[in-house]
């Protein structure tokens, strides 16, 4: 049996957590990081937990389910303190149990740490075998993260920044961090800032979020964005920035994909609003793939900003063809493949009067798997849709993602293993046009900042060691061509 999330589906890539931080003495920090988590709740809706410290002691609470759920008033009044990290988890590595819920903690002698992370790291299993810990023994990268500091706090470090200064060098792959001791809160970006972090400023205190509409509900006002590969330390003497990796590892990368889908429309990053980008999306597409058609239509809630923007770009109007259920709950168990199409129908149901006998052009924003977009495309066929012409906001995701990203492996995406001939084709559409990967890093308006593209592109800007790579050529048929580039280049 599978979960499928809310926003659904095998379809889309799955977010993989939020982080939140705040150093803010006199302030109710506990309920401030339960309104920046609830901002951030689409990056994980599995479990969600947060660490507040008082300056003596550390409290820990975290549960499975949202944030809503899992926290109230009762709860969050069990929390005192100066200053709180947060979590919201969407499980990439390590299994969807309470065990693996974040914050992580540890206690050290008279050391307290907790740790939130977002991200995957490619060398988890090299660093536990590295330490000495047994196959097994390290329930996700995070809490081998965890496990290494504590190492380093009981064997050599006098606090938690040098701890860090000598664990993080030696962690590779996609992680944004958020730690808390009794003193003070931390934020860290990996050299290739893969995933966002930002740094807030409160009137009487500071802020660390995934994302900016997290400082926005809190109060805060936007500082700047973390660099990659810099670490910055809140605590009663303010703000202090520190670089612990080497310069020959800092190129900015971050997932082109919060620009796409997963990052929130209202959040800022490089500079850019999302929602303004995604626009930018459509109008390319409508430039780079124009149709004639009766009316432009998204598949809500990803493809709206790219139907906007197509359908000013094409002079097609814009209207809506689905109606998405919003009070849908966020999991349901959907173990054969008829009560999955049924699952389809729970969620996005056709407009009839809009649909029936108009061309339509349908703008989404990825396909992963395209299952249950087949799905939404065969009710609008059965709407009485004349013409379906679908307009992807990116390009084919033919890789898998090793930073963070739940995409499956290989064998499970749509565009590995058809051509776009045969994706239409499977699609039952049409035409089929996906944005083009220049088009694509123009629409952010940020061409030059340094983004991953990976999954599109298979340059993967950290190298993914052989055993997580092997694992992707035992489980899929992957074509000789493939095979060979990757035997002639590792990366
Ligand atoms: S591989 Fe794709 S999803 Fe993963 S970080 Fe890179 S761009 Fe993002």
């Amino acid at each position: 049996m599978r979960a499928v999330s809310s926003r659904d589906d095998a379809d889309s890539p799955k977010e993989a957590c939020g982080v939140f931080g705040v150093y803010a003495p006199g302030l109710p920090v506990a309920h401030l990081t339960y309104l920046g988590l609830y901002a951030l709740q689409h990056r994980g809706q599995e479990s969600a937990g947060m660490a507040v410290s008082d300056g003596d002691t550390v409290f820990v609470d975290k549960d499975m389910g949202l944030v809503s759920n899992v926290f109230n008033e009762r709860r969050l009044a069990a929390l005192p303190g100066n200053l709180a990290i947060g979590h919201t988890r969407y499980s990439t590595t390590g299994s969807s149990t309470w065990r693996n819920a974040q914050p992580v903690f540890r206690s050290v002698g008279e050391h307290q740490v907790a740790l939130g992370h977002n991200g995957n790291l490619v060398n988890t299993e090299a660093l536990a075998a590295e330490a000495g810990m047994l196959p097994g023994t390290v329930s996700s990268d995070s809490d081998l993260v965890a496990e290494l500091l504590e190492h380093e706090l009981q064997e050599r470090a006098a606090d938690l920044p040098a701890a860090l200064m000598t664990v993080l060098p030696r962690l590779e792959g996609a992680f944004s961090l958020v730690l808390l001791d009794g003193q003070r809160v931390i934020g860290v970006r990996d050299p290739n800032g893969f995933r966002p972090l930002c740094l807030g400023k409160l009137e009487t205190g500071w802020v660390l979020a995934s994302e900016t509409p997290a400082l926005d509900v809190v109060g805060a006002h936007m500082v700047r964005e973390l660099d990659p590969g810099e670490m910055v330390i809140i605590d009663a003497d303010g703000v202090r920035s520190m670089r612990p990796f080497p310069e020959a590892r800092i190129d900015p990368r971050l997932c082109l994909f919060e620009f796409v889908y997963f990052a929130r429309p209202d959040t800022r990053l490089y500079g850019q609003n999302m929602h303004v980008a995604r626009q930018r999306m459509g109008e390319m597409l409508a430039e780079q793939a124009p149709v004639e058609a009766d009316l432009v239509i998204p598949v809500p809630e990803g493809g709206i900003p790219g139907a906007q923007g197509f359908a000013r770009a094409s002079g097609i109007p814009y209207g809506d063809g689905l109606v998405r259920n919003r009070y849908i709950g966020r999991t349901f168990i959907a173990p054969t493949q008829e009560l999955r199409r049924n699952g389809v129908r729970m969620k996005l149901n056709p407009l009839r009067e809009n649909i029936a006998g108009n061309r339509l052009v349908v703008v989404e924003d990825s396909i992963v798997r395209g299952t249950t977009l087949r799905e939404t495309l065969r009710m609008l066929w059965e709407a009485g849709a004349a013409e379906i012409h679908l307009r992807i906001m990116s390009p084919p995701y033919r890789w898998p993602c090793f930073y963070g990203m739940d995409t499956g492996d290989r064998s499970e995406l749509l565009a590995a293993n058809l051509e776009i001939e045969e994706i239409r084709d499977y699609l039952g559409v049409n035409s089929l046009a996906y944005l083009t990967i220049d088009r694509l890093l123009d629409a952010t308006g940020a061409v030059n900042a340094g983004f991953c593209t990976a999954c599109l592109t298979n340059d993967y800007p950290v190298e993914v060691p052989v055993n997580l790579r092997k694992d992707v050529l035992e489980k899929n048929e992957m074509p000789a061509s493939d095979l060979e580039r990757l035997v002639l280049d590792p990366n």
